[in-house]
């Protein structure tokens, strides 16, 4: 073989060593080290291409925002290794209940975001009352103690007019729900079934 195609090979692997090696940052970028959900930058990448998309195909959305209830009281309780034990487990059983094309991200410290694309609020609600029954249901195990964890959830649904739009005055909307809620009891998803429509 000459050294031009010894080279050539050479260039071509190094190429596609750096093409995985990209892809690799790009998902380690994208999600949260802990649950292995998109985190909170990422949702807001989807959350923006959505509303574009959602605005030229007309198809509404759907958001839920989910809260581990009395968390603080959990990890109190038990210590912050365990309380990041129950966030790994928790997120699995959230990942598990959706589908594929929905986006699940952790949002905050003990908060869930998930975009339901083509979803309208009373089908996002099915998926979310699963997830919520879910962690109800589940055996969160530490060491010989079990811990009951309860999540609460706010959902309503959105369509978009303007492409462009960068609106956070529905998430706020969704947040209201979810503390709803939480004073109405917690374990439980408040929902708005109306999708609400913004314009600009
Ligand atoms: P509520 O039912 O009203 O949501 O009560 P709460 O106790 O869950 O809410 P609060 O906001 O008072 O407490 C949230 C707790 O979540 C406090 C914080 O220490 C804990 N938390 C946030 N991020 C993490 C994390 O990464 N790991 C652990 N172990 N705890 C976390
Ligand atoms: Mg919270
Ligand atoms: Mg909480």
């Amino acid at each position: 073989m000459n050294e031009i195609n010894k080279l050539e090979m050479n260039t071509d692997y190094m190429y596609d060593e750096l093409k995985t090696k990209n892809l690799q940052l790009q998902e380690l970028a994208s999600k949260d080290y802990l649950t292995n959900m998109y985190n909170h930058r990422t949702f807001f990448f989807y959350y923006e291409q959505l509303i574009r998309n959602s605005a030229i195909s007309q198809h509404p959305f759907s958001i839920v925002m989910f809260d581990i209830d009395n968390f603080k009281r959990i990890n109190d309780n038990y210590g912050h290794i365990t309380g990041d034990m129950i966030l790994r487990e928790l997120s699995s059983l959230i990942l598990a209940n959706i589908r594929e094309d929905d986006i699940a991200a952790r949002y905050g410290g003990e908060e869930f975001a998930i975009i339901f694309p083509n979803t309208t609020p009373e089908n996002g609600e099915l998926i979310c009352e699963n997830i919520r029954n879910a962690i109800e249901k589940n055996i969160f195990k530490m060491e010989d103690q079990i811990i009951n964890v309860t999540v609460s959830g706010g959902i309503a649904g959105v369509a978009f007019s303007n492409p462009n739009c960068k609106n956070n005055k529905f998430l706020e909307f969704v947040d209201q729900l979810l503390y709803k809620a939480k004073a109405q009891g917690k374990n439980q998803i408040h929902s708005d079934h109306q999708i609400i429509v913004i314009e600009n």
